[in-house]
């Protein structure tokens, strides 16, 4: 049996940052929030100091957890990944060059003396809006996470489904621009490279011929009308609704949820992605799919991570 009651530690793996949080009951009763560059630092330095360095800053946020809460009893972290379901390794992380095949879990454990638990930050995340939003409309549901890359998750009658090899709804990896921009997958004209905050500054620089401004900027000058700024948006909506046209073709779902750090800037891609979804859509799905912005706070991924590690450490035990 599952203790819901149980206090648990959730990581949320961004990017540029991460957040760590107990949950007890399906909620975050304690979080912080650590500016941590994992991605700059990964193109910039050799794989193992990235290694070290990911496992340091992730070591040093859960133990602060851990003291404060000394009755947690699993880890969960959602990290950005290919993540092997069986053998809980990650196998590559196009946004974090150089990590290949590691295991995060067992130095973790080591060090902290807790099981610890690695999913796809995508489908933690889909794992939590489910739980705590959405569980009482329906059993199916679509995650995409919008952030530095482009994530996805799938809850299928009501369990997170990860695939076979753990690449299930890696949705920022459709080839939408065939021999477009390069990915750090190792293919071309992924979703990602224009759908993403990544994407949109590519987008912007492209067509402004000014390098080095981030989405965040770039959303600012689209507010004040810069033209250039508000194209790169539309193109992550237009985008954005072609790879999510194609995956509600494959898995018939109804609700879709979209979350990450893009969406404060929903505004700006939401007219392009209405039409070219409309549009790209199979007619007897249009205006059948409900899609909402996470009002989760952030807080999805941290829940999501916690309760399938929990999960995992029940079934895990079950099978022993
Ligand atoms: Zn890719």
């Amino acid at each position: 049996m599952v203790k819901y009651s149980s206090c648990l530690i959730g990581v949320d793996v961004g990017g540029t940052n991460l957040r760590v949080g107990v949950v007890q009951c399906q909620r975050v009763i304690w979080e912080q929030r650590v500016q941590a560059d994992f991605s700059t630092f990964c193109h910039e330095r050799p794989a193992h100091e990235a290694l070290d360095f990911i496992l340091d800053t992730l070591a040093g946020v859960i133990h602060e957890a851990q003291v404060r809460y000394p009755e947690a009893s699993v880890v969960g972290i959602g990290f950005p990944g290919f993540i092997d379901p069986v053998t809980r390794r990650v196998t590559q992380s196009p946004n974090l060059p150089g990590l290949r095949d590691v295991d995060l879990s067992t130095p973790l454990f080591h060090l902290l003396k807790l099981p610890v638990i690695i999913e796809n930050d995508a489908l933690a995340a889909a794992y939590g809006e489910f739980i705590t939003t959405h569980r009482g409309s329906g059993e199916s549901l679509v995650y995409l996470g919008l952030g530095t890359g482009v994530g996805g998750g799938l809850i299928l009658n009501g369990r997170p489904y990860a695939g076979t090899h753990g690449v299930a709804m890696e949705v920022g990896h459709l080839i939408i621009e065939p021999g477009g921009r390069p990915c750090g997958c190792g293919n071309r004209g992924c979703l990602e490279q224009y759908a993403s905050a990544t994407g949109v500054a590519l987008t912007y620089a492209e067509l402004s011929k000014q390098l080095g401004l981030d989405a965040t900027l770039i959303a600012a000058l689209a507010q004040e009308g810069d033209d250039n700024a508000r194209r790169a948006f539309e193109l992550a909506g237009d985008t954005l609704a072609r790879g999510l046209a194609t995956i509600l073709k494959v898995v018939d779902v109804s609700r879709v949820v979209i979350g990450g750090g893009m969406c404060p800037s929903w505004q700006l891609m939401r007219a392009a992605f209405d039409a070219r979804l409309d549009a790209d859509l199979i007619p007897v799905l249009r205006k059948r799919i409900r899609i909402s912005i996470s009002n989760a706070m952030d807080r999805a991924g941290i829940v999501g991570a916690a309760m399938l590690a929990l999960l995992a450490s029940h079934e895990e035990r079950g099978h022993a």
